[in-house]
């Protein structure tokens, strides 16, 4: 099973796709994570991303469908993939059906997280992650049980994001409305897309995700 989530920035992409990978052992392929480990490594790739991502604008449609293709590329045939926060473009859209057709694989599902964009600067401003592990936090809306402790993998260590501020949220949030959300009618098309209501809590939405699965 290969699936999309797509939703705009604090939709609860991550969050999701953690749970999946979680309950059914599928792969997450986040762009932004590969991206920001380009950045940390200081690679090439990261060199000429660090400062569009900070500005909240889109690296070049090349470097994120490359990414996708490489990280294909190291998993096992059976295993699934989430895709999330890719396709972002028409471009990358198209460089996926190649990129998948090409290593035997089609889409099953595009899962459209629907959301109040009011609600997202307050999620994106309050998110933070394990240092160690990458699970997601939040500031209101996921704590960790045993306060300043990863509920996963016991760390004491956090990190925020720069480009998680309001300013940024609000660039993001108009490439998403005039680049992503247009995407959308290619797989209407062809019947493979399915909505839930991202404004409900975390497990609701799981429970929204899960039921298109089977
Ligand atoms: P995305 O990957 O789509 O950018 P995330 O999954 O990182 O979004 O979620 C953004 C923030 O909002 C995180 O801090 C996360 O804990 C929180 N969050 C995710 N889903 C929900 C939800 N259904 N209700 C409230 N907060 C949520
Ligand atoms: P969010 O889920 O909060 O929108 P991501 O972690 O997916 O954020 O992406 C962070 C940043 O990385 C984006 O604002 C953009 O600069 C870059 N990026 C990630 N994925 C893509 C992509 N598919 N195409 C172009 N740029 C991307
Ligand atoms: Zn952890």
């Amino acid at each position: 099973m290969n699936i999309i989530l797509l939703g705009p920035p604090g939709a609860g992409k991550g969050t999701q796709a953690q749970r999946l990978v979680e309950r059914h052992g599928m792969k997450q392929l986040s762009t932004g994570d590969m991206l920001r480990a380009a950045v940390k490594a200081g690679t090439p790739v990261g060199l000429k991303a660090k400062a569009i991502m900070e500005a909240g604008e889109l690296v070049s449609d090349e470097i994120v469908s490359a990414l996708i293709g490489d990280e294909l590329d190291a998993m096992p045939t059976g295993t699934g993939a989430i895709f999330d926060g890719y396709p972002r473009t028409a471009p990358q859209a198209a460089s996926l059906e190649a990129i998948l057709a090409s290593r035997g694989r089609a889409l099953d599902h595009v899962i459209e997280l629907e959301v109040n964009e009011d609600a997202l600067v307050e999620r994106i401003t309050g998110r933070y992650t394990c240092a160690a592990c990458g699970k997601g936090y939040h500031d209101t809306f996921e704590q960790p049980a045993v306060a300043g402790t990863c509920d996963k993998c016991g760390s004491h260590e956090f990190k925020r994001r720069p480009d998680d501020n309001e300013e940024t949220v609000r660039t993001r949030m108009a490439e998403y409305r005039a680049k992503t959300a247009p995407i959308l009618p290619i797989y209407e098309a062809r019947g493979i897309v399915s909505r839930v209501d991202g404004m409900a809590d975390m497990d609701a939405v799981t429970g929204a995700i899960e039921a298109i699965l089977v």
